[in-house]
């Protein structure tokens, strides 16, 4: 018990592991690209939008550069910018409060429900103004939001919905898939997402085609024709060679997501019974554990602790929104988002991945044990 091992390394996420499985498929994808030279808006990107959107149950898929610019081009589709508000979790990464901003919208956060992790729908209507234009829920952690509850108040008060679904590609909301129950929703690729590129990218999908004409223009300079600019746009493209690399990726990312939810439920096994605060998942969610995050009290120690045994786990978020300088315009200021805050001091997230082998998991828990056992004495 406690042995430190010295040739354990464990990490939050292990991309090498997945490249191991892929490798001569990448490169031949890769290579296709290289041969065709299509490296901009090429055959890939298309192909992989037309899967994507499949995959997604939605009508149709726009691939940008990142999820940050999916959020960003999602909400000016809908022409929402200065003098709008959008309403979104406190708890998220800034990267939803940036996308929101860099539309010239305003950001208004709203508190998190410490049950689920994600807003908090009971306070969703406190936040509404004349103002208010839009609602980005975000399925945090691979669980999606309780979107019922949102939709109902946004068709109500006439407002648009733009799921943040950048952690959560293949999860479902009673038996619908993340990306298809909201007016749009953003995905990303970063690398160590469920469906990760090689470099940045992201995507929006939607079942309102005039949304993905407006998006398409955006990305690529506002041009509809060669030389032709109808809307000042930018450029903010998905990369043919990451849509490339996606398009290998794609069909394995059920499997893989079958896998954490098997890493997931031996966590809550291996770890029942314990002073931790455990995951919890409504009825209504099947989630794809981007994330499995656990709360404690020692949080520091437990990281350090845990990090001297070679196991590398990491903090999803250790400074809310509204306390980063970037913000503080906002002047939301030191507890205006209770919950928000104290679990930014208490939450750890545990390696979790597809390769993730049933002996690593083993010993990440029993870790965590021994950690526990020494703080109870
Ligand atoms: C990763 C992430 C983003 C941003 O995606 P990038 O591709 O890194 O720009 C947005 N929202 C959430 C919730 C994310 O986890």
């Amino acid at each position: 018990m406690g042995v430190v091992r010295p040739n354990v390394h464990i990490p939050l996420v292990d991309l090498a592991a997945q490249y191991q499985t892929l490798q001569s498929e990448i490169r031949d994808a890769i290579d296709g690209v290289l041969t065709r030279c299509d490296f901009v808006l090429g055959e890939a990107v298309e192909r992989f939008e037309a899967e994507f959107a499949v995959y997604c149950g939605a009508g149709q898929a726009v691939g940008v550069a990142s999820g940050f610019s999916a959020v960003e081009l999602a909400l000016r589709a809908f022409d929402i910018g200065p003098g709008d508000e959008v309403i979104t979790a406190a708890n998220t990464y800034i990267a939803t409060a940036l996308g929101i901003t860099s539309t010239g919208a305003a950001v208004v956060l709203v508190e998190m429900d410490p049950v689920t992790y994600n807003i908090d729908v009971n306070r969703i209507e406190d936040a509404i103004t004349e103002h208010t234009r839009a609602i980005v829920p975000v399925h945090l952690y691979g669980q999606p939001a309780d979107m019922d509850a949102v939709m109902e108040i946004a068709q109500r008060r006439n407002l648009i919905v733009v799921e943040d679904a950048a952690q959560a590609h293949g999860a479902r909301y009673k038996g619908n898939r993340a990306g298809c129950l909201g007016h749009a929703a953003a995905f990303s690729f970063y690398p160590s997402k469920n469906l990760g590129a090689y470099g940045d990218g992201g995507i929006v999908v939607s079942n309102d085609p005039e949304v993905i004409n407006r998006i398409r223009l955006l990305r690529n300079y506002g041009q509809s024709r060669k030389n032709y600019h109808v809307v000042q746009g930018a450029n903010q493209r998905l990369d043919t060679i990451q849509a490339a690399v996606l398009r290998v990726k794609l069909p394995y990312l059920d499997q893989w997501n079958a896998a954490r939810r098997e890493c997931a439920a031996r966590y809550n096994r291996l770890l029942a019974g314990t002073s931790l605060r455990l995951p919890q998942v409504p009825d209504f969610a099947e989630p794809v554990w981007h994330l499995y995050i656990v709360q404690t009290e020692n949080r520091d120690e437990l990281k350090d602790y845990l990090a001297t045994r070679g196991i590398f786990a990491g903090i999803h978020y250790p400074i809310p929104i509204h306390l980063q300088p970037a913000y503080q315009s906002l002047g939301y200021g030191r507890g205006a988002f209770p919950e928000t805050e104290r679990y930014a001091d208490r939450t750890l997230s545990l390696p979790i991945y597809a390769e993730l082998t049933v002996e690593q998991s083993e010993y990440v828990a029993s870790t965590i044990k021994d950690f526990l056992a020494k703080r109870t004495v």
